[in-house]
């Protein structure tokens, strides 16, 4: 591998790359046509991420730096870290496992190692990392089968061995690298050219970059700026403080993370404002269906769910449409709040929708819906991704009838062809695996009479109130805060994996005992093929060594097809033993399951591992989770282990889960793929929040300056690119 390409001559602006054009007008009126090298591909890549301006290009902000600004010894490497480290080459071969590499152990002064680990390799970079040789290296830290491992790392060749001297002239790289949101296609070399030259005219022109926070609200918060701010975000001069810019609490940060609040703010508002325009036909129902219903069930409900079930009762039979966010732990029984709701529109002749995010949990809650509904003469339809032709021709056909009044399915409902008789309530389970866009989609398919059909959105995810109503302004919230009674509270243990022998004896008396367990293997690669791999070596070993039990396997590599009849034998006993991946996280209900076995729990994050825990611990055994870790464990995983150890409820994990990583994450942002916000975090920043909250009061009064226009220019500024909010 060659020297990494410098960035220096690429940031380096020269009048040469200053684009020729007229910033008088507005940098918000500048195509990004007219900057340098921004040919028709590359505008229209850009144009995907809503950036058509060279405002827009500003506010396209770096997610995150990469610091090369100091050596770290090895010693102090964690998984997980990007990380710049020197050392000299103890060894050097080539191994021949699965696939052919050059493994390199790099060793330094203070007696660390690090595997460094290479696929592609030419003989001459085979030689430049020979043993003896110094190298200094860029790259992420993996915790790799023997040791912490670098793969593929930009390597820096040094041709003397004085520790700290810069070899083969090569530039030192700025100290923070700004590394930008992307798209396939696009290297960060092209995204650093870009904002160059706008910052280039930001510099020349500051007037040119209008701030649209009124001075009032702006100034008493003692922050930069925002051409300020947004030169110091792009290109954190060197004498910045380093760890203030990654941690996000450097003033410019928090002056463009303000902004950004502010407008979601607004645009919430909006939305919610829009709502009263809005017409839904009012549901209240006769009462009969709901009635009995509630007589069948084999159940009282509890209190909580009793309240949020009049909640929903009463929005429903409003004329504005229900939006509201049904908020529960897991296993907190929001499905039959859901079914409640359900029939309530059933019996004004309505249709309910009820999505869920995957195959196997929408076949769960048909199977809950149907066990629930049959009895009361209704039935419940099913429309899956899977079925196909005339199968497919005839669910349509029932649903655009009217006959069918309860259907379950996933995205598949979105689609195009298919329309709804009479629309009138769509639940969407595990919101946060919808993107908002497919929310609004549905949402069209009850227009046709000019009225929208009612919306609940129920999550496992727990946030903390106060800052729900920040991220969901424009949602009414219910939550469910209690727990059915008769659980037993699930015991949970840390083990380290040197015992793996003693937990799988254990997993071999539970089953012969009548029980069932999960073995759910994780790996913190975003690649499905590892993962896959990873639970197809732990099931074979599992196979080997338990073979009295009847073992499954399900990972994201079995196509949906295949894995349903492997969760189906193990919802009706039909297997001991469940391998899997972390896709079993959701929904999935086997009240006999009472043991878990969670491998390197340390890999996930706090609320994952609740909603994998919340698979056991259903039924009225006592149940167990093993969190079988590797050793040794960094103190924010110990932590972590500790603390669902100690706690049982959603919320008291979602609290500490916030303290220890910020909102993004908690929110389920990461899942999504989309971020909620691009720098802000209404938890880190939460003063920012209630600014954010009263700046936006002022905005919406009557006689604030420049009244809607600044607030419609405020949101398009930060959400414009999201079709999400086009509409505002
Ligand atoms: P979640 O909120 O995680 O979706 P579910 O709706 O799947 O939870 O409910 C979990 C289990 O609890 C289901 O088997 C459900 O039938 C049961 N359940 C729901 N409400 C009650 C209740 N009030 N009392 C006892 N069991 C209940
Ligand atoms: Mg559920």
């Amino acid at each position: 591998m060659a020297a990494p390409p410098s960035h220096r001559d690429s940031t380096a602006r020269t009048a040469a790359d200053t684009p020729a054009v007229d910033a008088s007008q507005g940098l918000d009126q500048i195509p990004v046509t007219g900057l340098k090298r921004v040919g028709p591909k590359l505008a229209e890549r850009l144009r995907k991420l809503g950036i058509q301006t060279v405002a827009a290009l500003l506010f396209h902000l770096p997610a995150r730096y990469q610091d090369r600004s100091r050596l770290r010894a090895l010693t102090e490497l964690r998984d997980g870290d990007e990380a710049l480290v020197e050392g000299v080459v103890a060894d050097a071969q080539i191994a021949h496992g699965r696939r052919r590499s050059l493994k390199v152990w790099l060793r330094d002064d203070a007696g660390g190692g690090l595997m460094l680990r290479f696929f592609h390799f030419s003989r001459a970079q085979m030689e430049g990392m020979g043993i003896g040789k110094r190298l200094r290296c860029f790259g992420e830290v993996r915790q790799g089968p023997q040791a912490l491992e670098m793969v593929h790392p930009e390597v820096q060749y040094r041709v003397d061995d004085a520790p700290g001297a810069v070899g083969n002239g090569a530039a030192v790289d700025a100290p923070l690298t700004p590394i930008y949101p992307s798209t396939e296609g696009m290297q960060q070399i092209t995204w650093r050219g870009l904002t160059d030259q706008a910052l280039a005219l930001l510099a020349a022109h500051p007037q040119a970059l209008a701030d649209l926070v009124p001075a009032a609200i702006a100034e008493p918060l003692g922050l930069p700026a925002l051409h300020q701010a947004i030169q110091t975000v792009h290109r954190p001069p060197a004498d910045a403080p380093v760890q203030a810019l990654v941690e996000r609490s450097h003033p410019a940060c928090l002056r463009l993370a303000f902004d950004e609040m502010l407008a979601h703010q607004l645009a919430l508002r909006r939305l919610r404002a829009e709502r009263r325009h809005l017409a839904a036909a009012a549901l209240p129902g006769d009462g009969d269906l709901r009635r009995r219903l509630l007589e069948t069930l084999p159940f009282a409900l509890t209190d909580a769910q009793r309240r949020v079930v009049d909640e929903i009762q009463r929005d429903l039979a409003g004329t504005q449409p229900m939006m509201r966010l049904l908020q529960g732990d897991v296993g907190s029984g929001k499905t039959v709040v859901a079914a409640l709701a359900a029939v309530q529109v059933v019996e004004c002749g309505r249709q309910v929708a009820l999505m869920a995010p995957t195959e196997l949990l929408a076949e769960q809650h048909r199977k809950s819906l149907s066990g629930w509904l049959e009895p009361l003469g209704l039935t419940v339809a099913w429309l899956s991704g899977r079925h196909k032709g005339a199968e497919r021709a005839a669910v349509l056909a029932g649903i655009a009838a009217g006959e069918s009044r309860v259907i379950v399915g996933t995205h598949a409902l979105f689609q195009q062809d298919v329309a709804f008789a009479a629309l009138g309530l769509v639940i969407i389970d595990e919101q946060h695996r919808f993107g908002v866009h497919q929310r609004m989609a549905l949402r069209e398919k009850g227009s046709d009479d000019g009225r929208l059909p009612h919306q609940l959105i129920m999550t496992a995810t727990p946030i903390p109130r106060s800052l729900a109503m920040a991220v969901y302004a424009d949602l009414d919230l219910s939550v469910i805060d209690a727990l059915p009674p008769g659980r037993t509270p699930v015991t949970t243990v840390a083990v380290p994996d040197s015992r793996r022998d003693e937990v799988i004896a254990r997993v071999q008396r539970a089953c012969a005992a009548g029980r069932q367990a999960y073995w759910v293997c994780t790996l913190v690669e975003e690649s499905e093929a590892l993962q896959a791999q990873a639970a197809e070596d732990a099931a074979a070993d599992l196979r080997e060594r338990l073979q009295g039990l009847r073992i499954g396997l399900v990972h994201g590599r079995v196509k949906a097809g295949e894995r349903e009849p492997v969760m189906a034998a193990f919802a009706a006993g039909e297997l001991d033993l469940l391998v899997a991946t972390t896709v079993i996280e959701v929904g999935v209900d086997v009240p006999n399951a009472s043991l878990m076995i969670i491998e390197n729990p340390e890999r996930l994050g706090l609320a994952q591992l609740h909603q994998l825990r919340g698979r056991v611990g259903r039924g009225e055994v006592a149940s167990f989770c093993l969190l079988l870790y590797h050793a040794p464990l960094t103190a924010a995983a110990r932590e972590r282990l500790d603390i669902l150890r100690r706690e049982t409820s959603g919320f008291a994990i979602a609290d500490a889960d916030l303290r220890m990583r910020g909102a993004g994450e908690v929110l389920g942002t990461r899942q999504a793929g989309t971020a909620a916000f691009r720098l802000a975090d209404p938890l880190r920043d939460k003063d920012l929040v209630r600014a954010a909250q009263q700046g936006a009061d002022r905005l919406l009064a009557d006689d604030a300056p420049g009244g809607g226009e600044r607030v419609t220019a405020l949101i398009h500024r930060w959400l414009g690119h999201r079709e999400d909010y086009g509409h505002v």
